[in-house]
C-alpha cells in the first residue's frame, strides 16, 4: 500500500524519495520556498530593523554558495518544490548570488525563480540575473518622494529603486511587482499616489499589512494600517473591482483598477490571514528551515549537511520538519509570541 504523504510527514527513515513532498497535518503542500541568503542590509527600513542594524551571522554559520544551491536542489529535485524566491535582508549583497541563480537553474530548469529585493544596485545586475535564469523580481518600495523613502528607509536612496526597477523592467524580469507597507502618520497618506505611478510605469503594486516581525518589537495592533483602511484610501482616487481570477494560494487579493488591466493587490496578512492556503516553506541563511515566518522552531539542515549527511537524509528531515505546521499564524490569540527571529533574518 502507498504511504500517505501526511504519514510521511511523521517520518524519518529511509523512504522512496520520489514520493516524498512537503506535507503538513493540515494536507498544506509546500512547494514555494523562500531562500534567505543573508540577514544583512544596506538599507534600515524602520519596521524591519533598526538604525544600528543587527548582530549579523557569524561568516562561518552562513550557508556557503556549494551549501545552499545543494539544499535548493533537494528540495527541488527530491521535495516537489517548484518555486524559488531569493530574500533576505538584502539578497543583492550576497557576492555569490547570480552564481546560486544560474545554479539553480540548470539543477531545476522548470521552477519558478525570483527575487525580493529592495533594488540597491539592481541597476548594475538585473541583465546579468536575467541571463542566470532569474524570472522575476519583487521591489520593496513603499514611497516615491524622496524624503518619505528616506524617512523609512534611513538612506536616501530613492533614485537607485527607481533605476533598478527601470533596468529589472528592461532585462525582461516581469511583471515587476512592487511590496509597499502603509505606516501610519509616514506614508499612509500616499498610496494613491504610489498606485498612480506604479501603474505609469506598468509595475504591479501590492500593500503589505504592517506584522509584527521587527527587531525592535515596536509593532502595534492599533497602530498597523489595515488592509480595510487601504482600499479606502485607494477608492477615494480609482475604482477598484474584484479581479476574477481566484486567489489560491496567493496571498494578494487582487483588484482592477478603473476597470484594467491595470491591477493592484492587497495582502492581508493580520486582519484577513491567508494560513489555510499556504504552500510556502523557509530556509534561513545559517540553514534551519522555517515552515512559518511565525514559526517558534527551526529544523536544523546545516550540521547533518556539514556531517556528510546524504540527500536522501535531508530531504528525510525536511519532511519531517514541515510535521509541526501550525494552523495560522496566531497574531490574534492572546499568548501570541513573536518569533525569536526578525524578518531579516528569517527571510521575508
Ligand atoms: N531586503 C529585501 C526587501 O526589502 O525587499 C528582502 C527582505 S525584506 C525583509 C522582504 C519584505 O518584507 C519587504 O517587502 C519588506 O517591506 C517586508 N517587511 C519587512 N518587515 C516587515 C514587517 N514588519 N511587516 C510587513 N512587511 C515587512
Ligand atoms: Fe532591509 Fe528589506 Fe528590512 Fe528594508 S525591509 S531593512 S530593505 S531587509
Amino acid at each position: 500500500m502507498a504511504t500517505s504523504p501526511t504519514a510521511q510527514a511523521g517520518q524519518t527513515g529511509p523512504q522512496d524519495a520520489s514520493q516524498l513532498r512537503l506535507v503538513d497535518r493540515f494536507d498544506r503542500v509546500a512547494t514555494d520556498l523562500r531562500v534567505s541568503l543573508t540577514d544583512r542590509c544596506n538599507l534600515r527600513c524602520t519596521y524591519c530593523m533598526p538604525a544600528e542594524g543587527l548582530d549579523w551571522l557569524p561568516g562561518e554559520e552562513v550557508l556557503t554558495d556549494d551549501e545552499v544551491v545543494r539544499l535548493i536542489g533537494v528540495a527541488t529535485g527530491m521535495l516537489g518544490v517548484d518555486e524559488v524566491r531569493f530574500t533576505g535582508g538584502e539578497p543583492l549583497v550576497r557576492r555569490g548570488l547570480t552564481s546560486i541563480v544560474e545554479r539553480t537553474r540548470a539543477a531545476a530548469p522548470g521552477a519558478e525563480l525570483s527575487i525580493t529585493t529592495n533594488a540597491l544596485g539592481l541597476a548594475r545586475t538585473a541583465e546579468t540575473l536575467a541571463e542566470a535564469g532569474l524570472n522575476r523580481v519583487n521591489v520593496s518600495l513603499d514611497s516615491i518622494r524622496p524624503d518619505t523613502f528616506a524617512q523609512i528607509t534611513r538612506r536616501d536612496r530613492l533614485h537607485d529603486v527607481v533605476a533598478g526597477l527601470e533596468a529589472a523592467a528592461a532585462a525582461g524580469l516581469g511583471p515587476v511587482k512592487i511590496n509597499a507597507v502603509l505606516l501610519r502618520g509616514v506614508n499612509d497618506d500616499q498610496a494613491a499616489e504610489l498606485l498612480g505611478w506604479c501603474l505609469e510605469r506598468g509595475y504591479e503594486l501590492r500593500f503589505i499589512e504592517q506584522m509584527p516581525l521587527d527587531a525592535q518589537h515596536g509593532w502595534s495592533r492599533d497602530n498597523m494600517v489595515t488592509a480595510d483602511e487601504t482600499l479606502e484610501a485607494l477608492s477615494a482616487a480609482f475604482d477598484l473591482s474584484p479581479a476574477e481570477e481566484p486567489r489560491g494560494s496567493a496571498p494578494a487579493e487582487l483588484f482592477h483598477v478603473d476597470g484594467g488591466p491595470g491591477k493592484v493587490g492587497i495582502i492581508a496578512s493580520v486582519t484577513r490571514p491567508f494560513c489555510g492556503d499556504c504552500d510556502r516553506v523557509r530556509l534561513t541563511a545559517d540553514g534551519q528551515v522555517r515552515d512559518c515566518l511565525f514559526a517558534r522552531t527551526e529544523s536544523d539542515l546545516r550540521t547533518p549537511l556539514r556531517a556528510g549527511a546524504p540527500d536522501a537524509d535531508l530531504a528525510a528531515r525536511w519532511v519531517k520538519a514541515m510535521a509541526g505546521k501550525r494552523a495560522g499564524h496566531g497574531i490574534d490569540d492572546l499568548g501570541f509570541l513573536q518569533p525569536d527571529r526578525p524578518m531579516s533574518a528569517i527571510g521575508g
